[in-house]
């Protein structure tokens, strides 16, 4: 009856433990509560009792569950430490058949020393039985050392390599040496600023500090390189007295040649006026005629086109045109200038005043600063 009940109480405590797992398993089964303590010592005559009950080889109906709860630890604990402790429990269990005296036939395997590891002679038996003698102590490393000096920003130190087992390591750190810094004044210009370059002499790590603030430039006056016209801008340029820079800007067109061309018209007419003739209208087509003239007598200052040709041969192939003239002049800067000059010539004079026309076209087109007029008429 005793028997059955520790038997119980050590189920209960085989569940404990098994429902532990690793590390934890071992602390907590000898870390088991206070309540506990009278039950942990019977367990231990349980697994005493048991014990012997196996070295005599023989198999109690109940020794499976005491010995998977004490046998685990307790034996192997007790075989390590004699060295010659009685059979453990699973051995006896699983070879039952060589339960009358074993005699130990021990083999030897030498393990040499390593740097960090004891060396030893192991004996051992086929039955699992082992211990050890001849222990001789591990060697410890064998270093080669490599001193590696500090720089300006890296620590220096000592690295220890040993030539047994390649452990490596490093001591003996020294601090970095910090920069050796030589200062040079780099002098601010007109665009940039002005600074102290500080270069360190060991190792050329360079910075900047003190900063000035550049010059800005010393220009001179505005020249005017090109005159703006009606049909153009103008340009001035000036020039830095320190550093060479030019800078330039563009001046606007003094009027757009819309307003010129227009501006001629209203001229022609009043002229008109005053021999009581009638207005010319602006005509469309005649204009872009006018226009691609005024390109032409740049090159070619005549009353003959690029391919020989007359430049009123265009105007009477226009449907309903019978009669045309042409007025062309150059280098006259406003409308007020080119039509008193037409005006001051009979001939151009003739086309103005000329009563069978009825339509003008007025081109004017600026190269190089000079202007370029022309009127096409037609009746
Ligand atoms: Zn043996
Ligand atoms: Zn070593
Ligand atoms: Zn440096
Ligand atoms: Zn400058």
């Amino acid at each position: 009856m005793k028997s059955n009940r520790l038997l119980s109480v050590c189920l209960g405590a085989a569940i404990l433990a098994l429902s532990l797992s690793g590390c934890a398993q071992r602390e907590e089964y000898y870390g088991v509560s206070s309540e506990s303590a009278a039950v942990s010592s019977d367990i231990s005559e349980v697994s005493e009792s048991t014990s012997t009950e196996n070295g005599a080889g023989a198999n109690g109906s109940n020794s499976n569950s005491s010995t998977s709860v004490s046998g685990g630890t307790s034996d192997k604990n007790t075989s390590s430490a004699n060295g010659s402790s009685s059979a453990n429990s699973s051995n006896g269990t699983s070879k039952p058949t060589t339960s009358s005296a074993h005699q130990h036939t021990y083999s030897e395997k030498i393990v040499a020393p390593t740097c960090t590891q004891s060396g030893y002679t192991l004996h051992f038996c086929e039955c699992g039985e082992q211990y050890t003698s001849d222990v001789i102590n591990s060697l410890g490393h064998n270093y080669d050392t490599n001193t590696v000096a500090p720089t300006c920003t890296a620590s220096g130190y000592t690295q220890y390599t040993c030539k047994t087992c390649g452990f490596s390591c490093n001591d003996d750190y020294t601090a970095a040496l910090g920069h050796k810094y030589t200062a040079a004044t780099v002098k601010p210009t007109c665009e940039k600023n002005g600074y102290t370059l500080n270069t360190c002499e060991r190792c050329g790590y360079e910075t900047a500090s003190d900063y000035t603030s550049a010059l800005g430039h010393s220009w001179g006056e505005w020249e005017t390189t090109k005159t703006a016209t009606a049909s153009s801008d103008g340009e001035q340029i000036r020039r830095c007295s320190v550093c060479g820079k030019t800078e330039s800007k563009s001046i606007p067109k003094t009027m757009n040649a819309s307003s010129y061309t227009d501006e001629v018209v209203r001229l022609v007419n009043i002229e008109r006026a005053k021999y009581g003739l009638s207005p010319l209208t602006s005509n469309s087509t005649l204009a872009e005629y006018a226009h691609l003239r005024s390109t032409e007598i740049v090159s070619n200052f005549d009353h003959v086109r690029p391919d020989g040709s007359s430049p009123l041969d265009y105007v009477m192939s226009l449907r309903g045109i019978y009669t045309s003239g042409e007025n062309i002049a150059y280098g006259q800067r406003s409308p007020e200038r080119v039509v008193t000059a037409w005006m001051n010539s009979p001939g151009h004079r003739a086309n103005i005043l000329n009563g069978k026309f009825t339509m003008i076209g007025v081109g004017c087109y600026e190269s190089g600063g000079t202007l370029y007029w022309t009127q096409i008429f037609a009746g």
